[in-house]
């Protein structure tokens, strides 16, 4: 019997496809509409074959069709020559003394994200996740706001940061018991609810049970306070929401937050007051930056207390990550157990958020990426200058 080439590609191909498509961080709708229209298959073989891609690409985190053994050869070989399987391309990778990691990714030319792993956060650690390229918001103590907006993430490619780093920890297959890579939390850079459409559709993917599976309980999306998406967000992913507060009345928030100006204080709280499944084990966090002698008086604790009452809330205190040219210092360490204090005694339970990875630049508001990628000198002389600032 005269053997059968199995590479050669099917009389009904079509024309040789220009770029193989990445099927990583596509959704399960996605998969199945390039599918049907890849073999001329009807929509519940579509369907049925993305499921297997689904399990592969999410659950085992394959990048090889060949590793696909439930997959006849040959579609395996026809896959292949249609599509890849990959993962952005990590372009440096830091790792800090306190172990988080920091991972610049590179999405095209002159167009780079951050996002940070950090252990013992969460269940077992906590992935800080990029929305967007730099940020349109310029929140005055943010290194990202100094950055103008490039573009909005596509959903593949906030998915695609998440993939990358499990690489990384070899968490593959997704859902193990001893997983290091738990929470997910949209606080890289950029603000999520300009993004809200790629957004939700990659908790879906991040979320789905079939695949890389982390609970959307244990999903956080921070938002600065676009209040009229908050709704939406509660309704479409079920995350949780945190609040980048900082500030408890408008004249302050305005300076800080400048969002602030168009949807103040009060509409927030509202919008957390009516966000979707809130309760004791479902809770906002309230994000709180201490800038000394900006927002850190015991006035203000007690403020914030008060603003708080009757949401079912937690308060994450963040000391100030400096970078260079901020016009903010950190509040002292005394300072902040003060304002601690007061907010503990009102029943708010640890509310200090300890810095990590301040040595790879890699903490709360210091992600920045270079349009050009910014040389291994210049990156010392900024860590330098930091270590100034944090000392003064
Ligand atoms: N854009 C969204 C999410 C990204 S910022 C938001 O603003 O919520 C993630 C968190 O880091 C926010 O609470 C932000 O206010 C905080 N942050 C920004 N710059 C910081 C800095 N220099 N030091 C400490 N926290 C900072
Ligand atoms: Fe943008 Fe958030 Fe930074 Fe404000 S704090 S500039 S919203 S990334």
């Amino acid at each position: 019997m005269a053997s059968i080439d199995l590479s050669a590609r099917p009389a009904d191909a079509g024309p040789e496809p220009a770029v193989r498509r990445n099927l990583a961080g596509m959704t399960r709708g996605e998969l199945a509409a390039l599918m049907a229209e890849a073999f001329r298959l009807d929509e519940k073989k579509a369907r049925m074959r993305a499921n297997q891609l689904w399990r592969w690409i999410y659950h085992y985190g394959a990048t090889d069709f060949a590793a696909m053994t439930d997959i006849a050869k040959e579609m395996r070989l026809a896959l292949a020559e249609r599509f890849e399987i990959a993962r952005p391309e990590v372009s440096e990778r830091l790792v800090s003394v306190d172990g988080t990691r920091k991972y610049l990714i590179r999405l095209g030319p002159g167009i780079e994200v951050e996002c940070v792993f950090i252990p013992d956060v969460g269940r077992a650690g906590a992935l800080c996740v990029s929305s967007q390229v730099g940020c349109t918001l310029a929140c005055t103590f943010c290194h990202t706001g100094t950055q103008k907006l490039v573009r909005n993430l596509t959903t593949a490619e906030i998915v695609g940061q998440v993939m990358a780093v499990k690489d990384d920890l070899e968490e593959w297959p997704s859902g193990g018991e001893d997983r290091r890579l738990s929470n997910i939390v949209f606080m890289g850079m950029g603000e999520p609810l300009y993004n809200l459409d790629n957004v939700a559709s990659a908790i879906d993917v991040i979320s789905d049970g079939d695949g890389i599976s982390i609970s959307r309980r244990r999903i956080t999306v921070s938002t600065s306070g676009v209040v009229p998406e908050i709704p939406r967000l509660g309704e479409v992913t079920s995350s949780m929401l945190a609040i980048s507060l900082h500030a408890t009345n408008d004249p302050l928030r305005n300076e800080l937050v400048p969002i602030n100006k168009k949807y103040p204080i009060a509409e927030l709280m509202d919008a957390c007051r009516a966000y979707p499944g809130l309760g004791n084990a479902r809770r906002i966090t309230f994000e709180y930056v201490m800038l000394k002698d900006v927002n850190d008086s015991d006035a203000e604790a007690r403020e914030l207390v008060r603003l708080l009452k009757g949401v079912p809330a937690k308060i994450n205190l963040i000391p100030f990550n400096p970078w260079p040219g901020a016009p903010y210092e950190c509040s002292s360490w005394e300072r902040i157990e003060a304002f601690a204090d007061i907010l503990s005694r009102a029943g708010y339970a640890s509310p200090i958020r300890t810095p990590r990875g301040r040595d790879i630049f890699a903490a709360c508001g210091q992600l920045k990426s270079e349009s050009v990628k910014k040389r291994a000198s210049e990156a010392r002389k900024e860590r330098m200058a930091a270590e100034g600032t944090q000392a003064s």
